[in-house]
């Protein structure tokens, strides 16, 4: 029968298969794209935010409505992360198709669990988080269960693409073992690892890592920290085991600076999502980005002395 259609296709000079519209995908960050594009490669994707944005705080510009407006499917955090913006946005973009509890709305934290779940927070005390930390994108654990149901939910919206996306689906995970294999690796290397961090942005790679994170710059998430929190963060004992001041691209370096003026330890800046730059547009690859500069702290405070 294909082969038929083969044969008249050719001898019409016609393409055999009818042409397909491009699947046209809304993604709130841009981890999400990068898992779009592997499972979808020819996929029209629009991006809301990036990684030099706090993906907590943008705007619902008129241009991420139109590009919402004519989305198949929004693929977002969820968990509250993009509380402040996202209602906002699907109820002006008005796309039927996008709204919540239809197929065509995917959040990624609904599909792991997360940690840290915390109730009965308010706005005053930071950002509301309150089903737990939705901070999962760096995860090793969690991001092929997340590339799982978003493989499923595409194919419920577009069947007919099911075989070429159930194939990349096995071939990023092969891509995805290997790499978690030498993650695996690299955490033995990272054994006594303490982190002063700013926010939870890298906080499940850490756990996953076994690197214990146990300052947080801001004293509340989403709080930005202040002179007299940062005080209290000079007298925490905890200080006295750190040995990095890890903070995301997109945060003020002021924090981080400021303690590292009084504590002498380095400040590593890190992207805390995908960019366009090479090393650190993919996932995998910013996961492995991320745990090289982890090594490379690590490995300069053992040569200088220092014992975890
Ligand atoms: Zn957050």
């Amino acid at each position: 029968m294909v082969f038929k259609q083969l044969i008249t296709g050719i001898a019409f000079g016609l393409a055999v298969m009818p042409a397909q519209a491009a699947l046209s995908v809304f993604t709130c960050e841009p981890e999400w794209a990068d898992l779009v594009r592997a499972l979808v490669p020819d996929a029209d994707i629009h991006i809301a935010t990036n990684a030099q944005q706090d993906p907590h705080y943008i705007e619902a510009r008129p241009s991420l409505i139109s590009a919402m407006r004519r989305a198949d499917i929004a693929v977002c955090t969820g968990a509250s992360l993009e509380a402040g913006w996202l209602p906002a946005l699907i109820s002006r973009a008005s796309n039927r198709d996008i709204q919540p509890g239809k197929p065509g709305l995917f959040f990624a934290a609904e599909q792991v669990s997360l940690h840290q779940p915390h109730d009965h927070l308010d706005r005053s005390m930071g950002d509301v988080h309150p089903e737990g930390d939705p901070h999962i994108h760096l995860d090793p654990a969690r991001v092929p269960v997340i590339v799982d149901a978003l493989a499923d939910r595409i194919v419920t919206l577009v069947p007919s693409r099911e075989n070429g996306i159930r194939l990349r689906q096995r071939q990023w995970h092969v891509r995805w073992k290997l790499e978690t294999a030498r993650w695996r690796q690299a955490a033995e290397n990272l054994e006594g690892l303490s982190v002063a961090v700013q926010h939870s942005t890298f906080g499940y790679l850490l756990r996953w890592l076994g690197v214990e994170a146990p300052i947080d710059l801001e004293p509340k998430p989403g709080l930005p920290p202040s002179a007299s929190n940062l005080s209290d963060v000079l007298a925490d004992p905890a200080l006295a085991r750190i040995k990095l001041i890890l903070i995301a691209t997109y945060q003020g370096e002021r924090p981080a600076q400021w303690l590292s003026s009084q504590t002498e330890l380095p400040v590593e800046v890190l992207p805390g999502t995908v960019n366009d730059q090479a090393g650190t547009d993919s996932l995998a690859e910013l996961i492995s980005h991320i745990i090289g500069r982890l090594e490379h702290h690590q490995k300069a405070q053992e040569k200088a002395g220092g014992h975890g």
